[in-house]
């Protein structure tokens, strides 16, 4: 293994975030699915991992009901948001994984970032490698320079980094980084778990 994502395990596990390492995402999503039994609420954050790796249709949700706002219509996201983050289990993952053990998160609504820490009874955070950053300087970095500028294109937002491809702090009505959470520790409430996938999932 990779001594960066040793590192990150290891710093991890210090404080008190279970962790788990993969190979490839076929391995983690098996996993993932095990975890989850019969009657079971998931909530699933905007997440283009969890998209990728196809967990929203391998759950049979005739036996678990699945809340992602990303599968219904704007209107009916209000309602689904607090669905989704009282579930038994919340899957999303996290913008920048530090070496230093901690996740860095950057939301324009803020129930992906809330439900990390509050609400569900387990939540899974799956990243793949290219998540993997030195410290908090440089998550925000690769945030705003990375993950920004791709998600305003996804989304045909008209933000500076959606037209330009750079960031300049923005006050604009579609900015996408109103609200910053870093976790440093595991959540008092929440049972929080890592998943790292030895490959470039989302951004
Ligand atoms: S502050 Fe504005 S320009 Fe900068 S990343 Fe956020 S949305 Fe984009």
């Amino acid at each position: 293994m990779d001594k960066k994502i040793a590192r990150v395990i290891e710093n991890l596990s210090k404080n008190r975030i279970k962790v788990k390492y993969f190979t490839t995402k076929e391995e983690a999503k098996e996993e993932i699915l095990k975890e989850i039994h019969p009657e079971m609420k998931i909530g699933i954050g905007g997440s283009m991992t969890i998209k990728e790796m196809e967990l929203y249709e391998a759950i049979d949700q005739k036996i678990n009901p699945v809340y992602w706002h990303w599968m219904v219509k704007p209107e009916e996201r209000p309602s689904i948001f607090p669905k989704a983050q009282y579930s038994d289990l919340y899957l999303a993952s996290s913008n920048a994984l530090t070496e230093e053990g901690e996740l860095i998160n950057i939301d324009g609504v803020g129930n992906r970032v809330s439900s990390m820490f509050f609400g569900p009874k387990k939540v899974i955070l799956v990243c793949g490698v290219n998540k993997i950053v030195k410290n908090y300087e440089t998550g925000v970095k690769r945030i705003k320079e990375i993950a920004c500028p791709l998600n305003a294109k996804r989304l045909g937002l008209k933000t500076p980094c959606g037209i330009t491809g750079k960031c300049n702090d923005c006050s604009s009505e579609q900015r996408m980084c109103n609200i910053a959470v870093t976790i440093h520790a595991k959540p008092a409430l929440v049972d929080l778990e890592v998943y790292i996938i030895n490959e470039i999932l989302g951004y």
